[in-house]
């Protein structure tokens, strides 16, 4: 008899799920991606101060192929968008997308043909921090929020079809 057999039905996969959420919430790395004067409170929660390395967070990437995690710190020019998607399509799945302060979630004071009214028409957005600018422990606390949600998170082709439903719900690209 397998062990499969053994075990209530989904106790092995829902071990796994776990396992590799736990994992890849414990070493969530950024992509070194700032906008705006948001951006200064999100170098600031790199230092020694705020370290944000008791997370798994230390590395900002310099490159999105090695960044889990797009941090939009900042308002958002038209001439930058097609950029900002740009990254985002090069950093490989699973990623996440949070916007940091009010510019980035909904344009803010912009309200101008110059800025993109909210980040979530160019890119998916999975959580949103509002402030101007946020402090460095709300973005903290708005790291360790998406870290609760990526333990929750299904795998594989289960995590696929969620998001497709999610980004059709929201009408986000
Ligand atoms: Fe600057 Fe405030 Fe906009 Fe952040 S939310 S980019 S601090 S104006």
């Amino acid at each position: 008899m397998g062990i499969e057999e053994k075990l209530p039905s989904g106790v092995l996969l829902t071990s796994v799920e776990k396992l590799v959420n736990w994992s890849r919430k414990a070493s969530m790395w950024p992509a070194t991606f700032g906008l705006a004067c948001c951006a200064i409170e999100m170098m600031a929660s790199g230092g020694a101060r705020y370290d944000m390395a008791r997370f798994g967070m230390e590395v900002f990437r310099p490159s999105p192929r090695q960044a889990d995690l797009m941090i939009v710190a900042g308002r958002v020019s038209q001439k930058m968008a097609p950029v900002l998607r740009q990254i985002y399509d090069q950093m490989a799945e699973p990623k996440w997308v949070l916007s940091m302060g009010v510019c980035a979630s909904s344009g803010g004071m912009f309200n101008n043909y110059a800025i993109v009214q909210g980040v979530d028409h160019i890119v998916p957005v999975d959580m949103y921090l509002p402030g101007c600018p946020p402090r460095p422990e709300m973005l903290i606390d708005a790291i360790l929020r998406l870290h609760e949600k990526v333990m929750h998170e299904p795998l594989g082709e289960k995590r696929r079809k969620q998001l497709e439903a999610i980004r059709e719900r929201e009408g986000a690209p």
